[in-house]
């Protein structure tokens, strides 16, 4: 399922929303595995609990809140800014300039948004590592989103009012399936960008599309190739 678009399909899009981790730049850079260490290292620090344990509680907040900070802040109060500033202290030097891909966003016709579970800061600082934030109208992140992460459809609706965004001539591209679902229900175009190696090792199962996923409109490895087809 690795297609190139029908350039028709896209003909009436005005809006262009884009995650940001996995898919502005490939999975394979594993970016997130830094923020990963240091999302454990947090939970470790502030309940005093081995990495281990410290680890599995981070996953077990993730999986039933959509992000380990939203668990943070039910059951333990934290401070979701400083939250946010430790687990993005990362090295985004792995990150080289995409000068292909920024082309291609640039020659899109109307606006473009970063649409993110993580902070404003690192989708900045990622977006910039890529060459690519200067074609950017807006990043729209998890404080804008009042800590209520994607796939939660009150985020996408705050996000499309802010903007005033048609969904009916918008698209979104996503690394997680389960964040297209609303979308497509709003009657966005949905793209999921799926890794070069799908069966790569640090995929969680949770993560991954079934064959099923009727709400995906199309799949891509290749982000700047689907984008380059569309112009
Ligand atoms: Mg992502």
């Amino acid at each position: 399922m690795t297609d190139l678009p029908n350039k028709a399909d896209f003909a009436h899009v005005r809006d262009w929303v884009f995650d940001l981790d996995n898919t502005l730049y490939p999975h394979h850079v594993d970016l997130f595995a830094q923020i990963d260490k240091n999302m454990t290292a947090y939970v470790s620090a502030l309940l005093g609990l081995s990495r281990e344990d410290a680890r599995a509680l981070q996953k077990q907040y993730y999986y039933d809140h959509g992000t380990t900070l939203k668990g943070l802040m039910i059951h333990h109060d934290i401070d979701p800014l400083d939250f946010l500033e430790k687990a993005h202290a990362i090295d985004y030097g792995v990150l080289s300039p995409d000068l292909s891909l920024g082309e291609a966003i640039r020659a899109l016709p109307g606006r473009k948004f970063i649409f993110t579970n993580g902070s404003v800061k690192h989708a900045e600082m990622a977006a910039k590592a890529l060459g690519i934030l200067d074609h950017f109208d807006d990043v729209f992140d998890i404080v804008a989103a009042e800590y209520m992460p994607k796939p939660a459809g009150a985020t996408y609706d705050k996000f499309m009012a802010l903007h005033r965004i048609e969904t009916q001539q918008a698209v979104m591209f996503e690394d997680l399936p389960r964040n297209l679902l609303v979308p497509k229900a709003l009657g966005m175009k949905t793209v999921l960008l799926i890794p070069q190696n799908e069966n790569h090792e640090f995929v969680d199962a949770w993560e991954k599309r079934s064959e099923e996923d009727e709400h995906i409109d199309y799949a891509t490895s290749d982000l700047t190739a689907f984008l380059n087809a569309l112009l």
